[in-house]
C-alpha cells in the first residue's frame, strides 16, 4: 500500500479549516507541488487563500481542483473521535474534511509525484486550484481565480474536480454537469384596507392567483438524454397581517427553477415579468442565478479519457450523472472548459464520523496517476 498518501491526507486532515479558513493547507500542499516543479502562486482574495501551482508552459493543461475548506464539525459529542484527529478504525480513516475533499487532493498530489518521476518531460501542463471558499460564498475563490487566469489567458483546458462523485464504488459514477439554479423574489402590491370594505383597498392575494397559477403551470423544456425536464418550484408565500379584518398591502413569495443547458436565464426572467404584465398586476422581482448549467460533451477527450481510465483501471463503467448540488465545476465551464468531478464515496459528506475507506483512497491516487498517463504522458 502507497502510505504517502495516507501520511500527507493525515496532515491536511489535521488542520481545522473551517471554511473559509484554510488553515496552512496550502501551504502543505505548495510545499509539496513546488517540489516537483511546479510553479507556486498564492492568491488570496478578500478573507480566502487560494492556490495556483502549474508545471510545464505546454498546452493542453489538466488542472485538478479542489477546496481545503470543511464545513462545521456539528456536535463534536456525536463523535467518535475528534473531528480534526484523523484516526483509523476498521480500514477507514475518521475526520472533517476525509471525504469532501481532503483526501482527493491527497490522492491528487501523490498521483503526480508518481507521474512526474515516470514522465518527467510530460506533454502539456499540469495545474492545481486550490480554494479554501467551496464550502461558504465561493466568491472569492475559483471564481476571483479564474478571471485572474482568463486575462492572462491562462484558462484550462481540462478540469478534473476532486468532489466526492462515488456512491457505491470508487469511480462508479461521474459528475458531468448540473443544472443551473436560479431564484425570483417577487412583490405584488395591492393597497391594504378593512375587509368590510373591499372597493376602499385592492387585494394582492385576489391578484396573484391568476400569474401565479400560470407560472407553476409553465412548460419550459422537455428530458433530454442528460438531463430531466427544467422545473420551476415556489418555496414561499407570504402575505397578511395576521388579522382577520385587514385585505393586506402586499403579497411576497419566491420561486426556484433547476433549469438545463439550451434554456437562457434571460430568457426564463422575461417570459416569468411578462405574465404579471399581462394580468396587470404591480409587481417587483429581483433575480439571483447562482449557478448557470453545464454540461461536458460525453465525446469530449476529458469525458472519454477518465471514462476508459476507470473501466481499465476498476473494471467497470461509470455512470455520467448531471444531478446533485453545485460545485466550482460549473466556474470553470464558463470558461468553456471540459470539466468532470471525480472523487470517494460521498456517503459521509457534511455528517458526523465523515470517513474514507483507506483501499478507496490509494486506488483514487492510482486512477488519477492512470489519468494523467493517459492525457500526458
Ligand atoms: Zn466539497
Amino acid at each position: 500500500m502507497d502510505s504517502d498518501t495516507l501520511t500527507f491526507n493525515q496532515a491536511l486532515l489535521s488542520c481545522e479549516s473551517l471554511t473559509p479558513n484554510d488553515a496552512g493547507c496550502q501551504a502543505l500542499i505548495a510545499q509539496r507541488l513546488a517540489k516537483l516543479g511546479f510553479e507556486i502562486r498564492h492568491l488570496p482574495f478578500g478573507q480566502v487563500n487560494n492556490l495556483w501551482a502549474k508545471r510545464g508552459h505546454q498546452e493542453p493543461t489538466l488542472c485538478f481542483a479542489g477546496h481545503t475548506d470543511v464545513v462545521p464539525v456539528g456536535d463534536a459529542a456525536l463523535w467518535t473521535s475528534p473531528a480534526f484527529v484523523p484516526t483509523i478504525r476498521n480500514g477507514k480513516l475518521y475526520a472533517r474534511g476525509a471525504a469532501d475533499m481532503k483526501s482527493s487532493i491527497a490522492a491528487m498530489v501523490t498521483a503526480c509525484e508518481r507521474f512526474v518521476k515516470q514522465h518527467p518531460d510530460h506533454q502539456g501542463s499540469i495545474a492545481f486550484l486550490i480554494t479554501s471558499d467551496e464550502e461558504g460564498q465561493a466568491i472569492d475563490g475559483t471564481q476571483a481565480v479564474l478571471k485572474r487566469l482568463d486575462e492572462e489567458k491562462q484558462i484550462p483546458k481540462w478540469c478534473l474536480v476532486g468532489e466526492a462523485s462515488s456512491t457505491e464504488k470508487l469511480g462508479d459514477t461521474l459528475k458531468v454537469g448540473r443544472r443551473g439554479s436560479l431564484t425570483g423574489y417577487f412583490k405584488i402590491k395591492g393597497k391594504q384596507g378593512h375587509i368590510a370594505y373591499p372597493d376602499l383597498a385592492k387585494n394582492p392575494i385576489h391578484l396573484a392567483f391568476k400569474p401565479l397559477e400560470e407560472i407553476a403551470h409553465l412548460v419550459w423544456d422537455k428530458a433530454s438524454a442528460h438531463f430531466p425536464a427544467t422545473s420551476l418550484q415556489f418555496a414561499n408565500i407570504h402575505a397578511g397581517t395576521g388579522a382577520n379584518n385587514v385585505i393586506p398591502g402586499t403579497l411576497e413569495g419566491n420561486f426556484n427553477l433547476r433549469f438545463a443547458p439550451g434554456l437562457e436565464p434571460e430568457h426564463i426572467k422575461e417570459k416569468i415579468e411578462s405574465i404579471f404584465i399581462k394580468h396587470n398586476v404591480e409587481f417587483e422581482i429581483r433575480w439571483s442565478l447562482s449557478g448557470k448549467p453545464f454540461y461536458t460533451d460525453v465525446n469530449s477527450k476529458l469525458i472519454h479519457s477518465v471514462t476508459h481510465t476507470i473501466e481499465k483501471q476498476l473494471g467497470y463503467k461509470p455512470v455520467h450523472s448531471t444531478t446533485g448540488g453545485t460545485s466550482d465545476g460549473r466556474f470553470f465551464a464558463e470558461y468553456g472548459t471540459e470539466v468532470v468531478e471525480l472523487g470517494p464515496n460521498n456517503a459521509t459528506i457534511h455528517q458526523i464520523d465523515e470517513c474514507i475507506d483507506l483501499q478507496e483512497l490509494e486506488a483514487l491516487s492510482a486512477l488519477y496517476e492512470a489519468i494523467l498517463v493517459d492525457l500526458l504522458k
